[in-house]
């Protein structure tokens, strides 16, 4: 079995299984095994990142199901950063604002000045 991973990690060049990581946090795995699972983690992102949350977590029986909500949420997060939408919305929003700002500013000058031009005259 053991074996078997490791060609197949070998050929496909594939993520490991979460069982695969969580033995290798563990301590699980044999030298040529962990070996090959650094050597994959090194090179995704995605791993490294599981890697790491597994390697602080302390209830390692729930594990394979964090990796999986982990991942999941990498890949959500990835997704939100092709689209910005909220930030743009708060920054119009601020621009809106002092525009408004500026806006009222104006119309007070105007006013003071109209009242100011309407009492010398009188
Ligand atoms: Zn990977």
């Amino acid at each position: 079995m053991k074996e078997d991973f490791n060609d197949i990690f070998v050929v496909t060049g594939q993520c490991p299984a979460q069982q695969q990581l969580l033995d290798y946090v563990q301590g699980k795995l044999s030298a040529a095994e962990q070996h090959e699972v650094e050597k994959h983690v090194a090179n995704c992102e995605l791993c490294s990142d599981a890697l790491e949350g597994l390697a602080a977590m302390p209830q390692k029986e729930r594990l394979p199901v964090m990796v999986r909500q982990m991942k999941w949420q990498l890949l959500r997060k990835l997704r939100k950063k092709n689209h910005r939408r909220k930030w743009h919305n708060d920054h119009s929003q601020d621009y809106y604002m002092q525009l408004v700002l500026a806006v009222m500013a104006i119309l007070f000058l105007l006013l003071a000045a109209f009242w100011a031009v309407h009492f010398m005259q009188k």
